[in-house]
């Protein structure tokens, strides 16, 4: 088609101007073409390839992937080809020029500067790592890791400096992936993390096992504690001085210690920062200005469940958000839901998962009207062989039961449940949903009662009044009795300090042992037994509490230095 308006017709062609083409970028590009075949799409990055697997790139320097080529998820010129997409790498977007519609360029090799005219323009540069402005962040042997060419360096590096030790700055979820790596490649690893926890979107006491893998892994945890300088030592390798006065020695330096948006370009421009430090989108991901569009990293979008705005650098939104904007960009009218923080992480054979609100979160923002339940289900059936314990916890409102989030660790089937939970609360539902929830079961898979419905019949019993939830923290505060319903050698083998041992084997001789002027606060392995002995007090009478998750959880949040 030729004519005066065809899809060769260069006066009339709508010019989308990209920029960034990874993960946001890239998928607004593609999806963008197969709704509008005339609209001149062209996309801009300042690095050297487009579209590549940045989440792959820790497995790279681990060597799980070894061809450097298969993080290419697509090239220029399969843009070029199968969409008509122009790509210009090593291609920089320095300014934008809202009143004329025009970007200004910079060709990274020559310097060459030009403008590119737009109809459209998306922003979508992503985030990058934070690196603060301390002495000696610069020295060489001191990477972050966001692109190609850095794991490239730090691959080089191991291998010609015979590096044997490193020091990651940052237990979050990029920084525990490059400790994984590094361990795989036979580094002796130390993780410098200012927080008391790993994994900070956690809450403390479901960071605690990970911690525990960690350490059991050899990895050497130094918590609490934040980065102050890094020198170079006189064999020629680094130290890593913390805030404490510790001297850490380390042959590489990791920097993960999270990463910012960015808005430079955006703020440059006038467009609006929102409170979170990203660029205020709407929900059809377009900012202040009608013409621009921005997403992913940079963008800032709005927590669902928290309800308030947020920053979330995931790329399962990153990409969501590239094809709400190229719908908005095609005359439709999307509706980008928000996002609730689903995510992943995988470190040294223990999955971590989690969705919705913390419980640190909900507190932070002032929320009380909220109970938690703790459980350690086995993955699958306990009489199929290889069961796994999976940490789970349930976070929803009260009393209407709405879930609000989820957290699980464990080495087996962690992120399914995490999933289901996490559809769960995309639909609105309620721990009733969960308890009700038809999920697939053969042995090997799962068991006739899920830990997802397990979640749910918990909290529904909690809700109900059925097993009322005594508060782990509040233990010795009040009056209380806590009995223990192990048996004798379990107990014997470590317990609550403040609880005595009543067998639930031995309850129904024994029961009119216990004082009817106090609680009754139950605790067994992991909740279970305790939820009996709760029902069958409450039967005879006894106001009776289950401390949820029983002696596991106690352990977990002992660890997590949340009781003495
Ligand atoms: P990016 O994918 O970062 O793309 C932005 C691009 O814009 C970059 O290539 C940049 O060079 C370019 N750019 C920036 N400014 C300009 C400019 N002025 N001119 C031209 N080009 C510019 N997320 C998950 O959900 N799961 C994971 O397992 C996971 N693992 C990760 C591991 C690592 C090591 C990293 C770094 C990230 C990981 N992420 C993960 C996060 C995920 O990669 C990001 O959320 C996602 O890529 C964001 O997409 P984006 O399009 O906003 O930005």
């Amino acid at each position: 088609m030729t004519t005066s308006r065809g899809v060769n017709d260069e006066t009339t062609r709508r010019r989308v101007l990209i920029v960034g083409g990874v993960a946001g970028g890239a998928s607004c590009a593609a999806r963008l073409r197969r709704l509008d075949e005339t609209a001149e799409i062209v996309v801009f990055d300042r690095g050297p390839y487009v579209s590549f697997a940045n989440c792959g790139l820790p497995y790279y320097v681990g060597d799980v992937i070894v061809d450097e080529r298969e993080l290419l998820v697509a090239s220029p010129e399969l843009f070029r080809e199968r969409f008509a997409i122009e790509v210009h790498t090593d291609t920089e977007v320095t300014a934008i020029d809202r009143d004329a519609r025009t970007i200004a360029v910079r060709d990274v090799r020559s310097g060459a500067t030009r403008r590119e005219r737009y109809d459209a323009l998306v922003l979508a540069p992503g985030a990058a790592p934070i690196r603060p402005p301390l002495p000696g962040v610069d020295l060489p042997g001191v990477f972050a890791v966001r692109t190609i060419p850095d794991t490239r360096r730090i691959r080089a590096w191991i291998t010609e400096h015979e590096a044997r030790s490193a020091v990651v700055v940052g237990g979050g979820f990029i920084g525990l992936e490059m400790v994984e790596n590094l361990v795989r490649r036979g580094l002796a690893v130390t993780v410098l993390e200012k927080l008391p926890q790993v994994m900070p979107p956690l809450d403390p006491e479901m960071a605690a096992p990970v911690m525990q893998r960690l350490e059991a892994s050899g990895v050497r945890l130094h918590m609490g504690d934040g980065l102050a300088a890094i020198e170079s030592a006189a064999n020629g390798s680094l130290v890593v001085a913390a805030e404490s006065g510790a001297r850490l020695d380390a042959d590489l330096v990791i920097l993960a210690i999270g990463v910012r948006p960015e808005i430079g370009l955006a703020r440059d421009a006038g467009l609006a920062i929102g409170l979170r430090g990203g660029i205020v989108t709407d929900a059809q991901m377009r900012t202040c200005d009608p013409h621009v569009w921005a997403v992913g990293d940079a963008a800032e979008v709005r927590d669902v469940v928290m309800g308030q705005e947020t920053v979330l650098p995931l790329a399962g939104p990153a990409n969501r958000q590239g094809r709400v904007a190229a719908d908005s960009i095609a005359g439709r009218t999307p509706r980008f839901r928000g996002v609730q923080a689903t995510a992943v992480v995988g470190v040294l054979g223990m999955t971590i998962a989690s969705t919705g609100a913390s419980e640190k979160g909900l507190t932070r923002a002032g929320a009380s009207n909220f109970a938690k339940v703790y459980l350690h289900p086995g993955h699958h059936a306990g009489y199929y062989p290889g069961a796994q314990p999976i940490h789970m916890k349930l976070l929803f409102s009260v009393p209407d039961g709405r879930i609000l989030g989820a957290e699980a660790v464990g080495t087996e089937g962690v992120e399914k449940r995490i999933d289901v939970v996490a559809m769960a609360i995309q639909l609105g539902g309620t721990v009733h949903d969960l308890a009700e929830a038809e999920l697939c079961y053969a042995p090997q898979f799962g068991a006739a009662k899920d830990p997802v419905n397990l979640a749910g019949m918990i909290a529904q019993n909690a809700l109900s009044g059925d097993m009322p939830l005594a508060d782990w923290t509040r233990v010795g505060a009040g009056g209380e009795l806590v009995v223990d319903v192990r048996e004798p050698h379990e107990f014997a083998a470590g317990h609550v300090p403040a609880a005595i041992n009543m067998p639930l084997s031995r309850l129904r001789e024994r029961w009119a042992e216990l004082p009817r002027d106090r609680e009754i606060w139950l605790t067994c392995g992991v909740g279970q037994r305790a939820y009996y002995a709760t029902r069958f007090l409450a039967q005879h009478g006894y106001r009776a509490r289950n401390l949820s998750g029983g002696f596991a959880t106690y352990r977990a949040l002992v660890a997590a230095g949340a009781l003495p």
